[in-house]
């Protein structure tokens, strides 16, 4: 079994609209190629800040250029027009977690996948004025930010997957390293995400982002699978080129750390499915 469930129907552009993009044309078209490329549990994630319902969530600014579409539109969509499985992909806002519990808990999810996009107001992957590193300037800082949201996100009860688990490599030598061997990071994640029960994502994303490499780094998977927390594997596509994208080598990676089995998700029932 191959999945691939933290995929997007649309890009990251305030333009790609639901008329356009959440169509069955467009459904049939990923799984047709998700299924050339192997993959039998294909399900959508989209991000909750395209949706108005998250401005009642939160209301950065970001959230209020973005946020424009209806979200149970989206899951009549996705359960009436098409054969996959609906996920959502929530952002980890702290101080936040009763309002988008009441959000995601009127909705009935195949599984919510959580990501820490954001520390405070700053972004860990938007390359523009709100950069977390225009405002931290140490990457001991940043890592440890990061980290601590990260780990908040796992035990708190919200979400069934924790996305990109290390997101704030994504500029690889574009930003500066902690000097800290970075097990120190990982170690509380992974106990973290031991705790709260939640899977943890394997993202072939990484491979496409300046860091080239597949989230979470070698030796943060290796703790994750010691301590045996259950793997979920997608691509974070956001066009259907990218379905399965560097499958070979996150299988590789997976085989080398002896994982065999896989998360599959189903109205948030987590089972295991042998890999490959
Ligand atoms: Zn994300
Ligand atoms: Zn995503």
């Amino acid at each position: 079994m191959l999945t691939d469930y933290h995929v997007h129907l649309r890009p990251d552009d305030q333009d790609a609209s639901p008329g356009r993009y959440f169509t069955a044309a467009n459904a049939d078209r990923y799984r047709t190629v998700a299924s050339e490329r192997g993959i039998a549990e294909l399900g959508v994630a989209e991000h909750i800040y395209r949706f108005t319902a998250a401005l009642d969530v939160w209301d950065h600014d970001l959230w209020r250029r973005y946020g424009r579409d209806d979200l149970d539109a989206y899951c009549e969509f996705v359960r009436e027009e098409t054969d996959l499985k609906l996920g959502i992909e929530a952002d980890f806002i702290p101080g936040r977690e009763d309002r988008m519990a009441n959000l995601l808990e009127a909705r009935e999810w195949d599984y919510v996948v959580g990501s820490v996009h954001f520390l405070g107001e700053h972004a860990v992957d938007f390359d523009d004025e709100t950069d977390i590193w225009r405002y931290e300037m140490s990457p001991e800082r940043v890592w440890t930010r990061y980290f601590e949201a990260l780990a908040e996100s796992a035990t708190c009860g919200l979400f069934d997957i924790i996305s990109h688990p290390d997101l704030v490599k994504i500029w690889g030598k574009g930003r500066p390293a902690p000097e800290k061997d970075l097990r120190y990071y990982y170690e509380p994640a992974v106990e973290a995400m031991l705790e709260g029960g939640v899977a943890m994502e394997v993202s072939t994303a990484g491979l496409r982002k300046p860091v080239g490499e597949i989230y979470p780094a070698p030796a943060y998977l290796e703790m994750a699978v010691d301590a045996g927390i259950p793997i979920a594997l997608s691509s974070d596509a956001h066009i259907t080129d990218h379905l399965a994208f560097g499958y070979d080598k996150a299988v590789e990676l997976l085989e080398q750390y002896g994982v065999k089995e896989i998360a599959v998700f189903e109205k948030r029932e987590r089972r295991m499915e042998p890999l490959g």
